[in-house]
C-alpha cells in the first residue's frame, strides 16, 4: 500500500510529471499557455501528446477521451483507443498533438437550445490546459471546453473560463490603482463542500421514485427523523467509514484534495469538503467527485443520492461554495490585511462583492435554479430564496462607521480614514457562524450556500465572477478618472457604496418569516421562489447587457441556456409526476386493496364463526381504507389529467408546472402518506422512510 503522498495525484499528468517528461523548452512553452493563456503551437502540442501518451500507457491506459461538461449537467466522454496500426500486424500506442488540442465529438444529441442548426450538428472540444489531464478507468481524460462550429459555448466550462478572464481583467485594474505592478493574474478560488446521502442499495432498487427521479415522491414521516440531531458529527458507521476511505483514495489518485468527511444533521447524510483550488479546476474536480462517490458507493452495496431533497421532512443537500479571490503572488484579496493600505484594498474588494450581490441577486439565484433545488431553498434548513449577505457584527460596525463618518469603537474613538487607519482585527471565530445566510463572509472568503448538491458549481461561479467583475469595472472606471487625492476618492467610493448597498447585509436569522417580509417589503430584495421565476431574470436587459459586455455569454447563448434550463425543469417534474401516477396506480392502490380485501375476509369469517363477533376496529379500518383508496384514485386521475393538459411553449409549461402540477403532486402524496400510516407494514409495497434512513 502506498502512502498518501505517493498516492496523491498519481493518476494526474501534473506539473511534476510535465517537468520530468517534457524538454525544458516544451515545458516552458506549456507553462506559458497555462499561466498566461497563450496559444499552444502544434509542435509543442505534439511533444506534449507524445509524453502524455507514454505516461498514460505506463499507467495502464488504453484509451483517451476529451472530457467535457455539456449542458446536461453531467460530464461526457467519448473514448478513442491509442492503438494504431504498425507494420507486420503490430500495433503502436499513439496520440497526436492535434487530437490533444481539439476533438470533434458527434454531439448532435447534446442540448444546444437551438444554437447548432442540424446541418452543422458537430461541436468541437478544445483542451483547457489549466486543468490537468488524468487517468480514470484506463482512460486518459483531457479536460476540454465544448463549443459549436460558430464558436458558441455548448458547455458549462467555456463561460466559466470567460468569467474568470473578465474578473482577472477588472481586478488587475484595481490593483494597478493601488500601485501594484507586480501581480499578473487574479483568480477566483473555490472550495465546494459536497453533501450527500447514502442508502442501502437493495432498498433503493425497490423504489421506482429513487430509480427514476433520485428522490422519494412518497413516504410518511417516520417515528424518528433528525429531531435528536444525534447524527451530526456522530461516529461514522463501519460501512460508511469503509466507503469514505475508498473514496478518499480514489480522489487522491486524481489529485483531488478531499480533506474532511463528517456526518451531517439528517440520518445517513454526509459531507465531503475538499481543499479549495482555482474555480475551473474546482468545478472539474467536483464533477469527478460526484461521479466517483456514486461508483464507490455501489461497491459497498450502497447508493449515493446527490439530489437536493431526497426525503421530505429531513434536511436536503447543498454544496457550500466557498469563494475568494487571490493573486499569483499569493495574496487573498478578501483577507483583511495588516497595514492601512492593505485594509483599504480589502474593503474595496469586500464592498465590490456587496454591490455585486445586491445588483445581481437575480443572476445569483438563477445560477442555482433547478427543480430539485426548489424543494430546498426556503425550506427550513436551507438558505431562503431571498439573497442577503452576512458580514458579522464587527465588520458591519466598521462599514457603518465609514458610512456615517462616525467614530468606530475599536479605533480609540477616532474616525476611520481609509488608507490611514489600521482596521481592528476581525475575529475569525467559527462560533460566530450564521448558518442561515445564503451568502456569508467567513473571515477571508464568502460562502455561497444556495448551490444544489447535484448541480455543477459552474453556473453559480459564472454569476458570482461576472457580477463582481462588473462591480470592479465600475469602481475602476470611477477611480481611474477621478481627480485629486486617491485615498480621499477611495474613501468616498467605499462610503457611497456601503450606503447604497447596505440593504443586502443581514446578520440575523434568515429562516425567520419576519425577515422574509422585511427583505421583500422594506428592503425591496427579490424573493424568487421557483426556477421559472428565477430564470426570467436572465432575460432582463440590464443582466443581458452585463453578461455580454464582459464577453461571458452572447445574447444567443443566454437565450439558449434559458431554454435548456427551463426544458430541463419541465422534463424533470414531468418524469416525477408520471412516476407518482405509476406508483400510485400499480403499487400503492393494489396494496391497499389487498389489505382491505383481507380485512373484509376476516370480518366475513368473524360473522360466521360462532361465537367470535366482528371486531369494530376491522370495520373502522376498512372504512378508512375505502375512503383513502377513492381519494388516491381521484388524486391520481387529477395529476394525470394535469400532465396531459400541459401545453404551449417551454415557458408556459414551466409556469403551468409551478402553478398546477406541483400542487397536484403534493395532493396525491398527502393521501398516499396518510394511507401508509394505517396500512400493515407487510402490505406496504416499498421500503419506508424509516427503512431507508436507518437502513445502512
Ligand atoms: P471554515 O471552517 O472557516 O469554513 P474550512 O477550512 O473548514 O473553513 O473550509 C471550508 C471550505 O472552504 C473548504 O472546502 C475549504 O477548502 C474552503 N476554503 C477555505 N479557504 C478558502 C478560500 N480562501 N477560498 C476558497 N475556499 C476556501
Ligand atoms: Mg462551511
Amino acid at each position: 500500500m502506498s502512502t498518501v503522498p505517493e498516492l496523491f495525484g498519481s493518476m494526474v499528468f501534473d506539473d511534476k510529471v510535465m517537468r520530468a517528461r517534457l524538454s525544458a523548452e516544451v515545458y516552458e512553452s506549456l507553462r506559458d499557455t497555462i499561466r498566461k493563456g497563450k496559444k499552444l503551437d502544434l509542435s509543442v502540442a505534439n511533444a506534449v501528446a507524445d509524453a502524455m501518451c507514454a505516461w498514460a500507457v505506463e499507467n495502464g491506459a488504453t484509451h483517451f477521451t476529451h472530457w467535457f461538461q455539456p449542458l446536461t449537467g453531467i460530464t461526457a466522454e467519448k473514448h478513442d483507443g491509442f492503438i494504431s496500426p504498425a507494420p507486420d500486424s503490430h500495433v503502436l500506442m499513439k496520440f497526436s498533438g492535434k487530437a490533444l488540442i481539439q476533438g470533434e465529438p458527434d454531439a448532435s444529441s447534446f442540448p444546444s437550445g437551438g444554437l447548432r442548426a442540424t446541418f452543422e450538428a458537430r461541436g468541437y472540444t478544445a483542451w483547457d490546459p489549466t486543468s490537468y489531464a488524468f487517468i480514470k478507468e484506463k482512460t486518459l481524460c483531457i479536460p476540454t471546453a465544448f463549443c459549436s462550429y460558430g464558436g458558441e459555448a455548448l458547455d458549462k466550462k467555456t463561460p466559466l473560463l470567460r468569467s474568470m478572464e473578465a474578473l482577472n481583467t477588472q481586478a488587475l485594474r484595481i490593483l494597478r490603482l493601488f500601485g501594484n505592478a507586480e501581480v499578473q493574474r487574479v483568480v477566483p478560488n473555490v472550495g465546494p463542500e459536497q453533501e450527500y446521502f447514502l442508502i442501502d442499495r437493495e432498498m433503493y432498487l425497490k423504489r421506482k421514485d429513487l430509480i427514476y427521479t433520485g428522490r422519494t415522491l412518497f413516504g410518511a414521516k417516520p417515528p424518528k427523523g433528525q429531531e435528536l440531531e444525534d447524527h451530526y458529527f456522530g461516529a461514522i458507521k463501519p460501512r460508511v467509514k469503509a466507503f469514505m476511505e475508498e473514496l478518499d483514495e480514489e480522489l487522491w489518485k486524481l489529485g483531488i484534495y478531499a480533506k474532511t468527511e463528517h456526518n451531517e444533521v439528517a440520518p445517513c447524510q454526509h459531507e465531503l469538503a475538499p481543499i479549495f483550488t482555482v474555480a475551473n479546476v474546482a468545478s472539474d474536480h467536483n464533477q469527478l467527485m460526484m461521479e466517483i462517490m456514486k461508483k464507490v458507493a455501489l461497491r459497498h452495496g450502497m447508493v449515493c443520492l446527490l439530489h437536493e431533497k431526497p426525503f421530505a421532512g429531513v434536511n436536503g443537500s447543498g454544496k457550500h461554495n466557498n469563494w475568494s479571490l487571490s493573486t499569483d503572488t499569493g495574496v487573498n484579496l478578501l483577507s483583511p490585511g495588516e497595514t492601512p493600505y492593505e485594509n483599504a484594498q480589502f474593503l474595496l474588494f469586500l464592498v465590490a462583492v456587496l454591490k455585486a450581490v445586491d445588483e445581481y441577486q437575480g443572476l445569483l439565484r438563477l445560477g442555482v435554479a433547478s427543480a430539485g433545488n426548489d424543494h430546498r431553498l426556503g425550506a427550513n434548513e436551507a438558505p431562503p430564496a431571498v439573497i442577503s449577505v452576512f458580514l458579522g457584527d464587527e465588520l458591519s460596525a466598521v462599514l457603518r462607521a465609514i458610512e456615517t463618518e462616525s467614530p468606530y469603537a475599536g479605533t480609540e474613538k477616532r474616525r476611520l480614514r481609509l488608507g490611514a487607519d489600521v482596521l481592528p482585527r476581525f475575529n475569525r471565530d467559527t462560533t460566530d457562524r450564521n448558518r442561515t445566510s445564503p451568502f456569508a463572509f467567513t473571515g477571508n472568503k464568502f460562502e455561497f450556500r444556495m448551490v444544489g448538491s447535484s448541480d455543477s458549481i459552474s453556473c453559480a461561479n459564472i454569476m458570482i465572477n461576472a457580477a463582481v467583475a462588473e462591480a470592479l469595472r465600475q469602481f475602476a472606471d470611477r477611480l481611474e478618472s477621478a481627480e485629486g487625492d486617491f485615498d480621499a476618492n477611495l474613501h468616498e467610493l467605499i462610503r457611497e457604496s456601503v450606503s447604497k448597498h447596505k440593504r443586502i447585509v443581514f446578520n440575523g436569522n434568515g429562516y425567520d418569516e419576519a425577515w422574509i417580509r422585511e427583505a421583500t417589503e422594506q428592503r425591496g430584495l427579490k424573493n424568487l421562489r421557483t426556477t421559472p421565476d428565477a430564470l426570467q431574470m436572465v432575460l432582463h436587459p440590464e443582466n443581458v447587457e452585463m453578461l455580454v459586455r464582459h464577453g461571458i455569454f452572447s445574447e444567443a447563448e443566454i437565450r439558449s441556456r434559458y431554454e435548456i434550463t427551463l426544458e430541463n425543469y419541465v422534463r424533470t417534474v414531468r418524469i416525477e409526476a408520471l412516476t407518482m401516477a405509476d406508483m400510485a396506480r400499480r403499487e400503492i392502490l393494489p396494496a391497499l386493496m389487498r389489505y382491505r380485501g383481507d380485512l373484509a375476509l376476516s370480518v366475513g369469517a368473524a360473522k360466521q364463526a360462532v361465537p367470535v363477533l366482528p371486531c369494530r376496529s376491522d370495520v373502522k379500518r376498512i372504512t378508512q381504507l375505502s375512503s383513502l383508496i377513492d381519494a388516491i384514485d381521484e388524486a391520481t386521475d387529477a395529476l394525470a389529467g394535469c400532465i396531459e393538459a400541459m401545453d404551449g411553449d417551454v415557458t408556459a409549461q414551466a409556469f403551468y408546472i409551478r402553478d398546477r402540477v406541483l400542487d397536484a403532486m403534493s395532493a396525491l402524496r398527502g393521501v398516499c402518506d396518510e394511507a401508509e400510516t394505517i396500512t400493515a407494514a407487510s402490505y406496504w409495497p416499498f421500503p419506508t422512510y424509516g427503512d431507508l434512513l436507518f437502513g445502512v
